[in-house]
């Protein structure tokens, strides 16, 4: 067959429908999917040993000759053996094939094969089972650097690595879209090259050239993009310029004194929002860096201006407690601040709404709900989004439709995350926005103290709970509920919705009878939740059981103790959210993390989180465990995934990929030189599920 790269893969020799359709699941529809369907590891399959000198860690070639032919036989149904006996010069190896019945056949006695698996001593005798077999001179995937591919059920590597080679037919004419110019002066590998070495490597050199290339090409291409995206907001024309205020006059309304980080990023957004374009800045601060302060600044300032802000939080909760807040701050001076949740009456709804729509609200704190099309604003001029891991480009882009009501320009946007990603990551998803960092924390915070705790020190745990309470603090348990009919419904059954339910039963009648214990649950309605949140800003629930809706953003400064059930089913950044909650007034504040693990690298990574209070290094930590997926769910930033990018390193490639984009877009801004039309080509593609980048 001839392979191009249109070369459907249900076409490949091999593939029946049924194959096809799961291969479709990935994404894998034709050849030129297969080829940037990049290995995520490889194997090392080079090196060919004899049976003795072969080690026993991990999995190995070695070189033998069936001295046998193949003996079958069926231990019981569903269950067949086939055995043989392999031999080289000096020692023999015994066989054995689960479930595999064709090997009776595949292998002959006499014929000399790799064999690739563990070695395992049984008594004296060495064996293998399941081993990988190749005929000596006939070999495509042993005694090589083998790609190790993510998979799908159903679809083995062996399979997905056949089809890649296949499809490696056409590479030859898979165009070179960087210019010439660019490979030159960062010295890439042309694209073929890349692509055969990323696949099938010869030897680490060559991976690593291969590697190289293909990392640069993406980060090239992400990075012209992002440009054409920023370029295009600066392009939206006028904004709203907001009149500059003395920080002193905000600074008056405050109990307490402004961190100079916090007045520093206050200056930078004030320069903005007073500057013709709209604002499109992140605020980023680790948990208790005074985030909320600065929102409240920026939403004065709009207000004072004679306009309207609109403040959005991931929650409820969160939204409930912004509103108590910022009323307390802002009504003395004079804002009209107002909430907007599901939690609000259909009437209450439709009076606020109108409210907004007439402009007699100047500040509406809510969900997501402030930016659905049935909300109208009068002369809104700054929208501020908290916590929005997931407000993406895509997001961002359907405000600025939302703005235009009223005639008014497209309005600022504030952007505010505690969660401190890693650059590259950062550029991925907040790649078009100007970034301001809180880098300090209020004064007089001492570090949260943390420690992981076994379950056979429960009694213990429980001791230092009423110890608190006794002190008048206040206290947080989180346990993981998981909804039922998950996929790991079993493991998870522990601690379901009605398991955390009767946990808390159980907590409040046979061990705490004395104090005051509430529930918060994701399944309560908006008015249930909002009255259990009060109660316990109120310090009337002393302690509050909870599923993890506490997680972003609560702010309790009485709270200091933080216990999180089964904490080994979190992620990193999300424990370090959670231990954020406490250590936020002065009182010195504690987090317990309950566990019931054996396994050493999840004890290890819970061993991270009491060891520092970096948010930073904890975040690149989860990042490496667990992979980006857990920050942004899996598209919703709205920008172009990262194929092979490591998202937690590159530092350097990323650094000259900006640079060598930016060069190429000061020569040619529009990219219609001819040798640059393929790298337009490109970043359209590559951004094509991206709204409004080019049109
Ligand atoms: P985050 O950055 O996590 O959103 P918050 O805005 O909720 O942090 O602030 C955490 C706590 O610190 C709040 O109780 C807030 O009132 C307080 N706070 C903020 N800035 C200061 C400051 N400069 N000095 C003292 N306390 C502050
Ligand atoms: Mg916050």
């Amino acid at each position: 067959m001839t392979m191009t790269r249109d070369t459907l893969i249900a076409a490949f020799p091999g593939v029946g429908e049924v194959r096809a359709q799961k291969l479709e699941k990935l994404g894998l529809t034709n050849a030129a999917a297969l080829l940037t369907w990049y290995p995520r590891d490889y194997e090392d399959r080079r090196q060919v040993y004899t049976i003795r000198e072969a080690p026993l860690e991990g999995r190995v070639c070695i070189a033998a000759i069936a001295a046998e032919h193949p003996r079958f036989s069926r231990i019981r149904k569903g269950l067949e053996l086939v055995q043989v006996k392999v031999v080289d010069a000096a020692g023999a190896l015994h066989l054995t094939f689960f479930n595999q019945s064709y090997v009776e056949r595949a292998i002959r006695a006499g014929e000399e094969y790799i064999f690739y698996g563990t070695v395992e001593e049984q008594g004296r005798r060495r064996a293998m089972v399941n081993p990988i077999f190749e005929r000596v001179g006939r070999q495509s995937f042993t005694g090589c650097i083998m790609p190790v591919y993510r998979l799908t059920a159903g679809i083995s590597n062996h399979l997905m690595a056949t089809l890649t080679r296949l499809a490696l037919d056409c590479a030859s004419s898979v165009p070179e879209t960087l210019p010439a110019s660019v490979r030159q002066a960062h010295h890439l590998a042309a694209a073929e090259f890349a692509l055969r070495n990323i696949h099938f490597p010869e030897h680490e050199a060559s991976l690593e050239l291969a590697r190289r290339r293909l990392t640069f090409e993406e980060l090239f291409y992400l990075a012209v993009g992002l440009h054409f995206l920023k370029q295009r907001r600066e392009e939206t024309g006028a904004g709203c310029p907001l009149p500059l205020r003395p920080l002193e006059e905000f600074q008056a309304l405050l109990p307490f004194a402004l961190t100079g980080a916090q007045r520093r990023v206050m200056e930078e957004m004030s320069t903005d929002l007073a500057g013709q374009r709209p604002m499109n800045r992140l605020v980023q601060g680790d948990v208790g860096s005074g985030k909320t302060v600065v929102a409240a600044f920026a939403a004065w300032l709009a207000v004072q201006g004679g306009y309207q802000a609109a403040l959005m939080a991931p929650t409820e909760v969160l939204a409930e407690q912004h509103f108590r807040s910022l009323s307390a701050l802002l009504a003395p001076a004079g804002v009209r601040v107002e909430l907007l949740t599901g939690a609000l009456t259909p009437g209450e709804k439709k009076k606020a709404r109108l409210a907004l729509a007439q402009g007699e609200i100047d500040l509406a704190v809510g969900t997501h709900a402030l930016i659905s099309s049935s909300v109208s604003f009068r002369r809104l001029a700054l929208i501020v989004a908290d916590e929005q891991h997931r407000f993406g480009v895509a997001q961002r882009a359907a405000l600025a439709e939302k703005s235009g009501t009223g005639g008014m320009p497209p309005p600022h946007v504030l952007v505010m995350s505690a969660t401190p990603i890693p650059r590259t990551l950062a550029l991925i998803v907040y790649g078009d926005l100007d970034v301001s960092v809180i880098d300090q924390l209020p004064p007089g915070r001492s570090p949260v103290e943390t420690y992981v705790i076994r379950e056979d020190k429960r009694q213990r745990m429980y001791n230092f709970i009423r110890k608190q309470a006794g002190e008048g603090r206040q206290v947080y348990i989180v346990c993981p509920a998981v909804e039922e009919n998950t996929e790991w419904t079993e493991e998870a059954a522990a601690f379901n919705l009605k398991a955390v339910k009767s946990y808390t039963e159980a907590l409040q009648r046979d061990v705490f009878p004395d104090l005051r214990l509430g529930l918060l649950h994701g399944k309560l309605r908006p008015r249930e939740k909002e009255a259990v949140m009060a109660a316990f800003t109120r310090g009337e629930i002393q302690v509050l059981v909870s599923t993890t809706v506490v997680e972003v953003g609560v702010d309790v400064p009485n709270a200091s103790l933080m216990v999180v059930e089964n904490a080994d089913r979190f992620g990193l950044s999300q424990l370090h959210q959670l231990r954020g909650r406490v250590g936020r007034g002065g009182h010195q504040s504690y987090c317990v993390l309950m566990t019931n693990t054996r396994n050493p690298d999840s004890l290890a990574r819970l061993r991270t989180l009491a060891s520092t209070t970096d948010g930073f290094k904890i975040s690149e930590e989860d990042l490496k465990l667990r992979g980006p997926g857990d920050f942004f769910g899996s598209r919703q930033h709205g920008l172009p995934q990262m194929k092979i990018a490591d998202l937690t390193g590159d530092m350097r490639l990323l650094g000259e990929a900006q640079e060598a984009a930016r060069l190429l877009l000061e020569e040619d801004p529009t990219l219609e030189r001819p040798e640059n039309r393929p790298v337009l080509e490109r970043v359209r593609q590559l951004f094509a599920d991206t709204p409004d980048i080019f049109n």
